[in-house]
């Protein structure tokens, strides 16, 4: 039997004024509601917003390592309950227990660093041109944070968000995404059970239509940080900057991996199949093209094929490689693009079936799909998938696959498989993308350093993580004070 869910607001687990709630199911056995949360309404997110800016004085006056004391607390309960942790987001989003274990360690990870970031919080002291002047800077909070989080990495992206936002002295209104509320409910609880003052912490789930818009356009909202689709971050966007509000979206990607002949065509198999089927091809990170120099592209073609008809799809709380899509739409979505590549003129070499039969018939399964023969025009070639699909374009030389893998919309991650020193410079160098990455996977990113895109994937305003992570949500003030 699934349990029911509340919101928290204020220091108090309350449900919802609609007295409504919605069920979130297992996707890969459907027939399993495993949680049944609150379908809040735009009273619900004011209520939560309030509570937050109640609360915004006294949590901004706590000393720094006062309130990385609780930070700390709240990564050390995340770990005591990591097992847990790690079955709960698995069994939510369908990906596997070790993807899952990742996700809940990298959780665990950003507290501990902005534990320790929120003492060194302060400014900087500068010489000044008066003898008789102490001139410095100090940084503060913002006041209250909005943060809206997408289903495909929950409680990181919730993390990389809440962490900073709260080491640097701003309360917060947490708006979950509907596919994966429950492993959210659990960061919050960790929060409460470390000591996180009540009205600091508010979490409110439903809609993004009510929920989501009330927390985006809110007058008493300071800061909305946003990650999601490029659709709902342009709404979010025009909500936020309407209203005045400082704004953080990161959004889609279409990222693309070049692979140059000085590679070794087994390595740069797996780099690239590691960043494009890697948890079932729902991160924003992912490779999702791959463009190919004719010297080694038959080879490439071959080995990726058998790569992916090794890899095995199943339920990710079992033993499997890959777990099923979250939902019926994003299956349905990768079934719709795996038919557009073929009526494009594509070759579809493997894969790209829905998985049924006995085990898979209630979820959300489907093959990885390999595509050959694309050209860079093509919508399989320019659109997120969000998917298992592979595109391989081929190219004569690296002027024509720099150039076609700039020649998108989005800007998130490029990668690039070489040797060549001269290469990997011009890469480094002149990639369309917030992260670049030389002989890596796409996916994959490092904590204590920035990230964000370029172009269509990002508002280019801050950069999330590292201590990029504390620019969004801390203002600075510069004093001069002549004595
Ligand atoms: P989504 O855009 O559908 O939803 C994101 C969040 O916005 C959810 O909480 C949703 O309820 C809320 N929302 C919906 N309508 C809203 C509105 N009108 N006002 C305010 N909030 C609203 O995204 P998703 O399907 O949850 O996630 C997948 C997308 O996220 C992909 O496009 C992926 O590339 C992107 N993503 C980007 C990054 C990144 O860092 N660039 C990381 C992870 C995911």
């Amino acid at each position: 039997m699934s349990s029911q869910h509340r919101n928290f607001i204020d220091g108090d687990w309350v449900e919802s004024n609609s007295g409504e709630t919605f069920e979130n199911r297992n996707p890969a056995d459907t027939k399993e509601v495993i949680g049944e949360y609150q379908q809040s309404t735009a009273e619900d997110a004011e209520a939560a917003i309030e509570a937050a800016n109640e609360a915004a004085d006294e949590w901004a006056a706590m000393p720094g390592p006062e309130r990385g004391r609780i930070l700390r607390k709240a990564g050390e309960i995340l770990a005591d309950r990591k097992e847990e942790l790690t079955q709960t987001l698995s069994h939510e989003v369908g990906k596997t227990t070790s993807e899952a274990g990742g996700e809940v360690q990298r959780s665990i990870d950003i507290y501990a660093y902005y534990a320790a970031k929120a003492s060194d919080f302060g400014g900087t002291v500068k010489e000044s041109s008066s003898p008789t002047t102490h001139l410095y800077s100090q940084s503060e909070p913002v006041g209250v944070a909005g943060l809206i989080t997408p289903w495909n990495f929950p409680i990181a992206i919730a993390s990389w968000k809440m962490a900073p936002a709260l080491a640097a002295g701003n309360t917060v209104v947490l708006k979950p995404a509907s596919l994966a509320p429950g492993i959210i409910r659990e960061l919050v609880e960790a929060l409460e059970d470390a000591g996180i003052p009540d009205g600091v912490v508010n979490f409110v789930t439903g809609p993004g239509r009510s929920v989501g818009a009330t927390v985006s356009s809110s007058p008493d909202v300071d800061a909305v940080s946003f990650t999601g689709s490029h659709s709902v971050g342009e709404k979010v966007r025009k909500q936020a900057v309407d209203d005045g509000k400082r704004v953080q979206l990161e959004m889609g990607g279409k990222n693309p991996t070049v692979v140059m002949p000085s590679a070794d065509v087994d390595e740069a198999v797996d780099i690239v199949a590691g960043g494009c089927f890697g948890v079932t091809g729902e991160a924003c990170t992912a490779t999702s093209k791959a463009i190919v120099h004719e010297d080694v592209y038959e080879e490439f073609v071959e080995k990726m094929v058998d790569h992916v008809e090794s890899i095995e799809v199943g339920p990710g709380l079992e033993d499997y490689d890959m777990g099923p899509h979250i939902s019926e739409s994003e299956l349905d979505s990768t079934l719709d693009y795996v038919e557009i590549g073929q009526q494009e003129g594509a070759t579809l070499e493997t894969g790209g079936n829905r998985v049924t039969g006995d085990g898979y018939d209630d979820g959300y399964f489907v093959e990885p799909a390999v595509f050959s023969d694309v050209t860079n025009d093509m919508r399989i070639a320019q659109e997120e998938i969000f998917g298992p699909v592979l595109a391989i374009i081929p190219v004569s030389g690296f002027e024509d696959a720099l150039r076609q893998a700039n020649d998108v919309r989005y800007g998130l991650a490029a990668g690039l498989v070489t040797q060549d020193l001269t290469e990997a410079h011009e890469f480094a160098n002149r990639a369309e993308a917030g992260i670049v990455k030389v002989n890596e996977k796409t996916t994959g990113l490092e904590l204590h350093v920035p990230f964000g895109g370029f172009k269509d994937s990002s508002s280019e305003t801050y950069r999330e993580q590292g201590d990029a992570g504390l620019d969004f949500y801390s203002i600075s003030r510069t004093v001069y004070m002549n004595y």
